[in-house]
């Protein structure tokens, strides 16, 4: 059998083993979540990525972290976020310190 991460032989105790080590699978899975993630990210809305485009012209950190917050939980929750960020940013406008 070989190895479905890096393509060794090695003999499986199980029929539908996919991997020669421990280390191996966690490699693929890894690899696998990080390609999931990459995909989620891509799928952010041009309407999105204008939202957040905007928050980053007002507050560039905390773009930087909405976007962050968007690739590891999905783009589709990213004008969720930066709304939720933007009225909380017009409320601390209001305030007087
Ligand atoms: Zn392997």
């Amino acid at each position: 059998m070989l190895c479905q991460c890096c393509g060794s032989g090695f003999s499986a105790g199980r029929r539908d083993a996919k991997y020669c080590s421990a280390r191996c699978r966690q490699a693929a899975r890894r690899q696998r979540l990080r390609s999931d993630r990459e995909a989620k990210q891509n799928t952010m809305t041009l309407e999105s990525r204008v939202l957040l485009d905007r928050l980053a012209a007002v507050l560039p950190a905390t773009a930087a972290r909405v976007e962050s917050f968007v690739i590891v939980n999905g783009a589709d929750c990213t004008e969720a976020a930066v709304k939720l960020v933007m009225s909380a940013y017009a409320e601390l406008q209001a305030v007087k310190f």
